[in-house]
């Protein structure tokens, strides 16, 4: 079921496919009235996104979503309500990208070993002026007719431990949660599935001690999760009186599958309740 809220979807600042602008607009036609930007390791959309949404009626809510050290699956944190023109979490983000340029060449490398040919032009002409990922590359692949699809790219090749993944340098934790918060922003836990814990009390376990280090609340609703994640996170996070908040991970066509506002069926979050805890002081 389509909800009329979203906190999690990127633009083509990052690896979305559409602007900041055009996302805005196709949130009001999909019914959506809460949006939150979450590229990864920018926040260049944001300002435009605003500015859209005040014309259409969207509350657009200023995210950002960080990739940090993590094993043995992959860790991300969104930020919101995030102040664009903090100069620290502007800092720390110039340094993620920088990490990202640098791996991109690298990649190109491992990929022209295992015979596949992509120049550094093509992938600037698909990423634009977003930042570089994995996703551009499987992007390419798909259009050069290396691999079937983007799921195939990243099964074979780009995902972690496949063939051509190169590691970058990520912040840890503590890093990303204090880059948030000095910037007045509340950081929360991505897709939770994704960290590939073993056991329930596993994720109960890292829940807490990411309590203690300053994550106040859990996507427990996610396109990524079943229905019976969904509610097994949900409850986790509200035994543990972290906020339960929800999102698809929308990035338009890279990842067609995805829809914006659907990340379950039954999503019970107060979305009016979680924008006050979102931009609560503190
Ligand atoms: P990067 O930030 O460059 O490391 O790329 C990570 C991005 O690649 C994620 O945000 C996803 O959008 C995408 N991604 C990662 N794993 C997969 C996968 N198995 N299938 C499709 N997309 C993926
Ligand atoms: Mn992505
Ligand atoms: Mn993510
Ligand atoms: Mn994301």
């Amino acid at each position: 079921m389509r909800q009329n809220f979203d906190l999690h979807s990127h633009s083509n600042k990052s690896d979305g496919s559409f602007s900041p602008a055009e996302l805005v607009e196709y949130a009001k036609k999909n019914s959506i009235k809460v949006l939150a930007l979450t590229d990864h390791d920018t926040i260049d959309g944001i300002g435009e996104a605003v500015e859209s949404g005040k014309k259409i009626g969207i509350n657009v809510i200023a995210g950002v979503e960080v990739s940090v050290d993590f094993k043995p699956g992959s860790m991300h944190i969104c930020g919101y309500n995030v102040d664009t023109d903090n100069s620290y979490l502007n800092d720390k983000l110039k340094s993620a990208q920088d990490s990202r340029k640098n791996r991109s060449g690298m990649i190109i490398d491992k990929l022209k070993s295992a015979g596949f040919y992509i120049t550094p032009d093509e992938i600037k002409k698909v990423a634009g002026s977003g930042r570089i990922s994995r996703s551009h590359f499987a992007q390419i692949m798909v259009e050069k007719g290396y691999v079937g699809t983007v799921e195939e790219a990243f099964d074979k090749y780009l995902a972690k431990g496949a063939s051509c993944y190169v590691e970058r340098v990520r912040l840890n934790i503590r890093e990303a949660v204090k880059m948030i918060k000095e910037a007045g922003g509340k950081a929360v836990l991505a897709h939770p599935v994704q960290l590939k814990l073993e056991s329930d009390e596993e994720y109960i376990r890292k829940f807490a001690e990411l309590k203690e280090i300053g994550i106040e609340g859990i996507e427990a609703f996610s396109t990524y999760h079943s229905e019976e994640e969904n509610q097994k996170f949900r409850q986790m996070a509200k035994e543990l009186d972290l906020f339960v908040t929800g999102g698809s991970d929308f990035h338009g066509k890279i990842k067609p599958d995805v829809k914006l506002g659907v990340f379950g069926e039954n999503v019970d979050v107060d979305i009016k309740e979680l924008i006050k805890k979102l931009e609560s002081g503190g």
